[in-house]
C-alpha cells in the first residue's frame, strides 16, 4: 500500500466511459460520438484528445482508450486492449507539455488476466507518470472486479499513482485502497443525491422515506458540513419531493462525506493504522457482521485481518451439540 502526495489541482478526463459506450463508435482512427449539442457525429482522435487537454492545462490528463464492457466476451476485448496500446503512442507523440502535464495511460483487457498483464507491461514500458485501471464498473461481478484491480495494482509501479476509473461506492474505494489504488472518480455521490439518498457512515439514508418527515436530526450528526449544521432530515425530506434544492443540499453533503472519507483513509495510511480504519468502516456499514464475501476475499489478499468485523461462523450449535453429547 503506497500513499502519494497529490499536488494536482486540475484533472481532465477525455477517455471513453463505459456507461456512455452506447453513444460511441470506435475505429482505429478514433471515437465517433454523437454531439450533445446537435446530435451530429463527431470524431475524437487520440491526437485531438491530447491537444484539447493541453489547451485546458490540467495537471493530469488521460490517454484516449478503446473501452469494451467487461460483460462481453470474444476477440473484441483483445482488439480493444491492443488498440489502447497503439493509441498510447499516438497520445505520447501528440503531447506537447510533458514537463508540466502528466499523461496517464489506461489499462484495458476486460476480465482476462492475460490481456490485462500484456496491457500493464506495455504501458509500464512507456514509463508514464501515472496509470489508470479502466473498463471496470460496467456490470461485472464484484469478485471479478476486485481481482482485476488487485492484479493491476500489484503489477503497476508502486512509486506512481494508480487510479481506478469509475469507482465508486464508499465500500469499493476502501477495498481498492487496501489493494493499493490511490485515485478514483465517480458520479455516484451526486447522482444518488438526485434520487434523494444521503451517504452516511452506516451506509445510505433515503430522505424520501416517510419516516424522515418528522425526523428533526441532521442527515449525519457526526458530519461537520454546512448542510448537517443547518438543516434537518425533515426539512430536506420536504424539499427532495418538490424542489431541486433538495438534490443540491444532498449533493453538498455527499461530496463532503466522500472528501472526509478520503481524508480519513489517507491519514490512517500515513499514521500506519489503515487496517484499523478498514475495520471500523466495515463495523459501521455492517453492524450485524454480514460483510460481503467478496470483501472478505479481497481483504485476505490485501493482508488485512477483518475477522473481528464478520459474524462468527455458526458453529455455536455444534459446540452445544458436542457439550450435550458429552
Ligand atoms: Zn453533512
Amino acid at each position: 500500500m503506497k500513499c502519494h502526495k497529490v499536488t494536482s489541482q486540475l484533472f481532465s478526463h477525455f477517455s471513453t466511459t463505459v456507461s456512455l459506450l452506447h453513444l460511441a463508435d470506435i475505429t482505429e482512427k478514433g471515437v465517433t460520438f454523437q454531439s450533445p449539442v446537435d446530435g451530429k457525429p463527431m470524431l475524437l482522435t487520440p491526437e485531438e484528445s491530447i491537444q484539447i487537454q493541453n489547451k485546458i492545462g490540467a495537471d493530469i490528463i488521460m490517454a484516449l482508450d478503446d473501452v469494451v464492457r467487461t460483460t462481453i466476451t470474444g476477440p473484441r476485448i483483445e482488439e480493444a486492449m491492443y488498440r489502447t496500446l497503439r493509441w498510447i503512442d499516438r497520445c505520447i507523440a501528440a503531447h506537447k507539455k510533458p514537463d508540466v502535464q502528466n499523461l496517464f495511460g489506461i489499462v484495458q483487457g476486460g476480465l482476462d488476466p492475460v490481456l490485462r498483464d500484456i496491457c500493464v507491461r506495455g504501458l509500464v514500458e512507456r514509463n508514464l507518470p501515472g496509470y489508470a485501471i479502466g473498463g471496470l464498473s460496467g456490470g461485472e461481478d464484484k469478485d471479478s472486479f476486485w481481482r482485476i484491480v488487485a492484479q493491476c495494482t500489484a503489477a503497476l509501479p508502486e512509486d506512481k499513482p494508480r487510479y481506478v476509473m469509475g469507482i465508486g461506492y464508499p465500500l469499493d474505494i476502501v477495498v481498492c485502497s487496501a489493494l493499493g489504488a490511490d485515485m478514483y472518480d465517480c458520479v455516484y455521490p451526486t447522482r444518488t443525491a438526485r434520487f434523494g439518498t444521503a451517504l452516511v457512515p452506516e451506509g445510505v439514508l433515503k430522505l424520501k422515506h416517510k419516516a424522515m418527515a418528522s425526523d428533526e436530526r441532521p442527515i449525519d450528526p457526526t458530519c461537520p458540513c454546512m448542510v448537517c449544521k443547518n438543516y434537518t432530515r425533515a426539512y430536506i425530506h420536504c424539499l427532495v419531493t418538490k424542489d431541486a434544492m433538495g438534490s443540491q443540499l444532498l449533493s453538498y453533503h455527499n461530496l463532503s462525506y466522500m472528501m472526509r472519507l478520503s481524508k480519513d483513509l489517507h491519514t490512517s495510511i500515513v499514521e500506519g493504522r489503515f487496517p484499523e480504519f478498514v475495520r471500523s468502516f466495515l463495523r459501521a456499514q455492517f453492524p450485524k457482521g454480514d460483510v460481503p464475501e467478496w470483501v472478505c476475499n479481497a481483504m485476505e489478499v490485501a493482508g488485512i485481518d477483518i475477522s473481528a468485523c464478520c459474524a462468527p461462523f455458526p458453529s455455536s450449535m455444534n459446540d452445544f451439540a458436542e457439550e450435550f453429547a458429552a
